[in-house]
């Protein structure tokens, strides 16, 4: 496994890496293939049975040595094992897991982590399945869990108790991309955990889905762990669900067990499109959208019509300083990101115009879709107070945590000037209907 030390060493930039990854995995004998071929077959032919009593036994603990017994697609398998490679160099972790969805490799986090009796500490807006997730599932199984501001550690450190084994968080947050400094997070548990038994030891987990391996490293600022939504930047084209969960070799035992009797298995056919189309082009599909996202955030600040923009690349950011320290691309330059949270002037209730200006161009934008998910190579709009985060806003303590005014953009790779165009074309239908160009 690659390491950070190595990476400087490399002569290499990191991009190449991306596109070649490591894709060796010796023990699949695919080295004379180009592209990685995808691999088919649910089970697997064994010599004798004691070979197959091996693999049994040996399952999960057998990564890197020795010689590899293959049995069943839920096990392990060659197209999700190159791409776990890749994942985890990309991510600077020891050890990536696949799973069926970004979810599926939540919850393997989090159930590995805590058991019942002990307690999970998040920050307050959380992606609304996760919220979920804690609210409505973990409980059943005897793990609590209770929400801090982040963003004023001060504020949130009392919240830890005896029994929190996870302290997890969004950065940028999903949807209003606030930053949670993840140094000073991390360097606040090492203290905590110097005085805990190593059983007792919190882990800090960050979801890395908006920024991605491209734009940040958790891992290489204190954070224990990563988890990322594979179907969002990553995979890019909008085709595939999956999720991975990165960080120490210690933990891939226990992940693999968790993926195996949970069953929450990405496709090999999935990860065939991660590891050929999505890792890839995930350089230059970033970098992209990005330049695009600046210059709509430029737009959109200078509108009338937009009460704020939320942007960590505008110098109005609020946390400008954080988001130069850790949001940073591998070559160390500056990467606010690809999403985009605004505000429009109210004209109604609030988020009335929110809602009637995602109407406007569902109905007649080209080239911005009113859906769901993001990082994809189409501009995509939603509205996280009814959608996505439909789960927070529906609980009277989590109410006031999402903004009915906000609208989600996650830039997709149409030229800046065309995105623009939309937009404006939705901004005169809503702040000044029966215009002439509307007509
Ligand atoms: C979408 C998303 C997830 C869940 O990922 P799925 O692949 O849809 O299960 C988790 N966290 C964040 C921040 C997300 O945006």
């Amino acid at each position: 496994m690659l390491n950070p030390e190595r990476h400087a060493e490399s002569n290499y930039s990191e991009k190449p890496h991306l596109i070649h990854g490591r894709c060796q995995a010796a023990h699949w004998d695919f080295g004379h293939h180009v592209v990685p071929p995808a691999s088919a077959s649910v089970a697997y032919r064994l010599d004798s049975a004691k070979r197959g009593a091996r693999g049994f036994q040996e399952f999960g603990h057998d990564h890197g040595e020795g010689e590899h017994v293959d049995l069943y697609d839920r096990l392990d398998e060659p197209n999700r094992a190159m791409l776990e490679e890749n994942l985890a160099y990309a991510e600077c972790g020891e050890c990536a897991v696949t799973f069926a969805s970004g979810m599926a490799a939540i919850s393997a986090v989090l159930c590995n982590c805590a058991r019942a009796g002990d307690h999970v500490l998040s920050h307050q807006v959380l992606y609304g399945c996760t919220h979920s997730l804690l609210h409505n599932w973990l409980p059943r199984f005897g793990i609590e869990n209770s929400s801090a501001d982040f963003t004023r550690l001060e504020s949130a450190k009392p919240h830890l108790r005896p029994n929190t084994r996870v302290v997890y968080f969004e950065t940028p947050v999903n949807p209003d991309l606030t930053l949670i400094d993840i140094g000073g997070v991390a360097h606040w548990l090492q203290e905590i955990n110097r005085q805990r038994r190593p059983e007792q030891r919190v882990w800090l987990v960050v979801d890395n889905t908006f920024s991605t391996p491209y734009g940040q490293r958790p891992l290489t600022q204190g954070a224990d762990l990563v988890v990322s939504s594979l179907t969002k930047n990553i995979g890019g084209f909008g085709t595939d669900l999956g999720g991975v969960a990165v960080g120490p070799a210690c933990f891939e035992p226990g992940w693999l067990s968790f993926r195996k009797d949970f069953g929450g298995v990405l496709s090999p056919r999935n990860a065939w499109n991660f590891l050929v189309y999505g890792l890839p082009t995930l350089s230059v599909r970033f970098r992209q959208q990005q330049e695009s996202a600046k210059k709509l955030a430029r737009f959109l600040e200078r509108h009338p019509c937009v009460e704020k923009v939320r942007y960590p690349g505008l110098p109005s950011f609020p946390q400008k300083e954080l988001a130069e320290k850790q949001m940073k691309d591998y070559d160390g330059r500056f990467a606010p990101g690809t999403m985009l949270h605004f505000c429009l002037r109210e004209v109604g209730a609030p988020g009335e115009s929110a809602l009637k200006f995602i109407d406007c161009l569902a109905k007649n934008s080209y080239t911005i879709t009113l859906a769901v998910s993001l990082g994809q190579v189409r501009t995509l709009v939603e509205h996280p107070y009814s959608m996505t985060h439909s789960p927070i806003t529906a609980d009277p303590a989590g109410v006031t945590r999402v903004d009915p005014a906000g609208i989600r953009l996650s830039v997709g790779l149409e030229k800046a000037d065309d995105l623009i165009h939309d937009l404006s074309g939705a901004f005169e239908e809503v702040f000044q209907p029966g215009s002439p160009t509307n007509s």
